[in-house]
């Protein structure tokens, strides 16, 4: 009996000595996040006339994952934004909520209704171990591609930032199709880049590190933004169970979001001269 209440309080100690380490990294980077305003936002820029495509697996990966991006291309780099979300998040049977749940929160982030779109295909259901198809995520992309016109598509890495096999899939899928030459020419193609656990949860201090490190792409926001993705996550009523309150408090997806770009293939031209 003794034994387990040792092991029990030695258990104790360690979650104590965790928060407390963490707390204290808080503190630190919060007393220097006041230089962000100063360092350049962005490597390298987007523009005001770009379209994006934010292509996500469920409701909420738009604001828990890219809010930073979203918020940055439609406030600072003034760009049309449109969010395809390839599934209604249907997992434990609330796949209706959480598609208006994502009109809401995409409203937040400065996205009209208009350009925000949920798929109920059957083919991509929300599951954690159902693997999506190539052949179905390419044709509703292509889909979206013709009808949106995007110069920019932006989407999960390989990684999928939390794991999920939906967004691994996707990552996988809009890859391949840059590689292979399916995407029209010109679309650039940013991949969100996934970090470990540790950097994941330390916000401020791993946004002070990330401006230092190597990506394509950042997006930064202040602390007034910080509260508008904090407002959209918090518009996914639905899903605000308790561990929520602590990503929006530790995560650093809801400050800083890093890109890498897939490079556009080396296509065939024409040449004349080989034809006469
Ligand atoms: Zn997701």
């Amino acid at each position: 009996m003794q034994h387990i209440i040792k092991i029990k309080f030695l258990y104790f100690e360690i979650m104590i000595a965790l928060l407390m380490v963490m707390a204290l990294g808080v503190v630190i980077a919060w007393k220097t996040s006041s230089s962000f305003g100063k360092i350049p936002i962005v490597k390298r820029k987007l523009a005001r006339t770009d379209r994006i495509l934010v292509i996500t697996a469920h409701p909420d990966d738009e604001c828990m994952f890219f809010g930073p991006f979203i918020l940055s291309a439609v406030q600072k780099w003034g760009a049309t934004v449109a969010v395809l979300c390839c599934s209604t998040g249907n997992n434990e049977g609330k796949g209706v909520i959480r598609s208006k749940e994502l009109l809401n929160a995409c409203g937040e982030l400065g996205v009209s209704a208009d350009n925000v779109q949920c798929l109920d295909n059957s083919q991509l259901p929300d599951h954690s171990l159902k693997r999506w198809k190539f052949e179905t995520l390419r044709e509703v992309i292509q889909e979206k591609v013709s009808a949106f016109r995007p110069t920019v598509i932006a989407t999960f890495d390989a990684h999928g930032v939390s794991g999920h096999r939906n967004h691994c899939d996707l990552a996988d899928a809009v890859t391949a199709m840059q590689t292979n030459g399916h995407l029209p020419r010109g679309v650039r193609v940013l991949l969100l880049k996934s970090v470990s656990i540790l950097r994941k949860y330390f916000k401020y201090a791993d946004a002070a590190l990330t401006i230092h490190l190597d990506f394509d792409l950042i997006a930064l926001v202040n602390r007034e933004n910080e509260s508008v993705i904090s407002r959209a996550m918090r518009a996914h009523r639905s899903q605000m169970v308790w561990f929520r309150w602590l990503y929006i408090t530790f995560s650093r997806y809801m400050l800083v979001n890093t890109f890498d770009e897939i490079p556009e293939p080396e296509r065939r031209t024409f040449r004349k001269a080989e034809h006469r």
